[in-house]
């Protein structure tokens, strides 16, 4: 992208020295700027994929080049026949790996998991959207399991059933940590929904195809839940 831009900066210079003779200047300058702007943010990146602890500010811009990459990584995906949904898992572990070198830790009550309504049992009576505790924690789905997770360290869950009501929730909670499980479509736009909230985004999986009955590694869930929130006992991480 920046020799891009410096191929475009040569081509324009003759026709902006016509407009003013500053003006390859100010334009070179600008391009300068744009591309080392780049240039940080994909550092940042790297440096939170080789594991080294990400600053505040390497993490703003990390993040600002990811989504202004984002739709060129889809659209060469798309050239190089790599599936959209690749791209996204992409997306969503360079997120996951920017929010990690923080060390981020809330409280308990402070972290909230959301997930998609897909998580519950087709046949089940109970309306888990509207509160979760309506679970009877059968066992046959992994609603149950995600309650008995909210119950045993404290965390808030929500079930919803689309984009709104997960912002409605939000909202209400107030948290200043998400875990979302769902899949790879709807946890992209989750979390470029709620930045700079911090969101570990945990993928679902889908044995009956999409959107039916799916599920979710509970293991890896409770791990994200401890790697998140306070040890209460000392009351530090
Ligand atoms: S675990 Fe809860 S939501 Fe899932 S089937 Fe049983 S009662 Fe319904």
């Amino acid at each position: 992208m920046g020799a891009a831009g410096y191929a475009l900066w040569r081509i324009m210079v003759p026709g902006l020295a016509q407009l003013h003779p500053i003006l390859p200047q100010v334009v070179g300058i600008v391009v300068l700027v744009l591309t080392a702007a780049l240039f940080v943010g994909i550092g940042g990146i790297v440096l939170a994929i080789l594991g080294f602890p990400t600053i505040r500010f390497f993490y703003f811009w990390a993040w600002n080049v990811i989504n202004l990459i984002y739709p060129i990584a889809i659209f060469l995906g798309k050239m190089m026949h790599i599936s959209k949904g690749r791209v996204e898992q992409s997306f969503i572990e360079v997120s996951n790996h920017l929010v990690r070198r923080q060390h981020i830790k809330v409280p308990a009550d402070k972290l909230m998991i959301l997930t998609p309504h897909c998580l519950q049992l087709d046949t089940c009576p109970f309306k888990v959207t509207r509160d979760i505790h309506n679970c009877h924690q059968c066992g046959r789905c992994g609603v149950g399991d995600l309650l008995s997770l909210s119950q045993k360290y404290g965390v808030h869950v929500y079930i919803v059933t689309g984009g709104t009501l997960a912002r409605q929730a939000v909202k209400k909670v107030r948290p200043k940590a998400i875990l979302a499980v769902a899949c790879e479509r709807d946890l992209t736009s989750g979390i470029q929904d709620v930045f700079p909230m911090p969101v570990i985004g945990v993928l679902n999986q889908r044995p009956n195809g999409p959107c039916f009955n799916t599920c979710v590694d509970m293991a890896r869930v409770e791990e994200e839940i401890k790697s998140f929130i306070l040890d209460e006992e000392n009351g530090h991480a």
